[in-house]
């Protein structure tokens, strides 16, 4: 089961292109200025089988959507249910790419399977004395948008470029 404090069907702010955004209940930082704060408990939102969430996805996806993120909380705090979520969406829907979310480091989580499922991590806690609105897709500097099928081509952090 997952626990799901969230599912948004459109948005722009969260990855590239029109999205639809699945926020995650649970996350093990406390960064200061969290963001989501509501979302750092494991214990509320609502449960999912991997099957019912990713039904609650794809009846929110559109012919113009460009993918789906999942973020939180923490996704990957939930990484071995997602990663039974994302194959089901993408047999529907294999034009979608797929965000995740995390206060991880790549480098803690490279070894993931569902790390092998994604395209793109944006990593790191968020650093409240880094904070930079100006920053597309990310709280702080110091967090990275990894383009994650260049990353594990070349084995070494591929940044996506924008
Ligand atoms: S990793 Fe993200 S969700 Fe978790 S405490 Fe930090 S800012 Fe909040």
């Amino acid at each position: 089961m997952l626990q799901v404090a969230d599912i948004l069907g459109e948005s722009v702010c969260d990855g590239l292109g029109l999205r639809t955004v699945v926020f995650l209940q649970g996350c093990p930082r406390h960064c200061k200025g969290c963001h989501n704060a509501a979302l750092i408990p494991f214990e509320g939102g609502r449960a999912y089988t991997p099957a019912e969430l990713a039904a609650a996805i794809l009846q929110k996806l559109t012919p113009i959507h460009r993918g789906v993120t999942f973020s939180g909380g923490d996704p990957l705090a939930q990484a071995k249910e997602l990663e039974q979520v994302i194959p089901l969406v993408r047999q529907e829907r294999p034009d979608i790419n797929i965000w995740v979310y995390t206060g991880y480091l790549y480098e803690d989580v490279k070894d993931y399977p569902v790390l092998r499922l994604i395209d793109v991590l944006v990593d790191g806690p968020f650093i409240l004395e880094q904070r930079d609105i100006s920053l597309p897709f990310k709280g702080s500097g110091n967090q990275r948008l990894i383009d994650v099928l260049q990353t594990l081509a070349q084995g070494s952090v591929a940044v996506l470029s924008l």
